[in-house]
């Protein structure tokens, strides 16, 4: 982990060309165990405000939901996000484009794996043709509900 920054005395903006070497987190989707490359802008849009403009990549590790096979997802975020302060949070309406830290102790990882947390899909599957096919099984099922209920209402 690197070490954290002070936004709010650093000079802005800030250009970020990173490769986070040992990245090792654990979330709820998957292991990150290996690098993670940030190329990314922070800087100031007003007094309580700033906003990291970037791009985030790297892969995790995870599992096939249907075969359990191991699989490795790449991770590509185009990421657009609004910093404030953790004092802030209260006020706010949750919304998830912003994210909260403590701004005289900011660190660049923890907004990284919120990033990827929210960006990351549930659905796993790995690229075999007998899992695929179970997935979009499941797809056309979600389509057709709606008709089924409005079928149901008539009758
Ligand atoms: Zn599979």
């Amino acid at each position: 982990m690197t070490d954290s920054i002070n936004l709010n005395e650093i000079s802005l903006p800030l250009k970020l060309n990173e490769e986070i070497p040992d990245f090792n987190e654990i979330f709820q989707q998957g292991n990150i165990s290996s690098v993670v490359k940030v190329k990314a802008e922070i800087k100031k849009i007003s007094l309580k405000e700033f906003n990291f403009i970037g791009l985030i990549r790297g892969k995790f590790e995870s599992q096939c939901q249907y075969c359990l096979d191991q699989i490795k997802v790449p991770i590509k975020i185009e990421s657009n996000v609004i910093i404030q302060d953790l004092s802030n949070l209260e006020d706010s309406d949750n919304d998830l484009d912003v994210h909260f830290q403590d701004l005289d102790f900011f660190k660049i990882e923890e907004l990284i794996l919120e990033e990827i947390y929210l960006n990351s899909s549930t659905s796993l599957v790995c690229s075999e043709d007998k899992c695929r096919t179970v997935q979009e099984s499941f797809t056309d099922t979600d389509k057709v509900r709606p008709f089924k209920k409005i079928r149901d209402l008539i009758k």
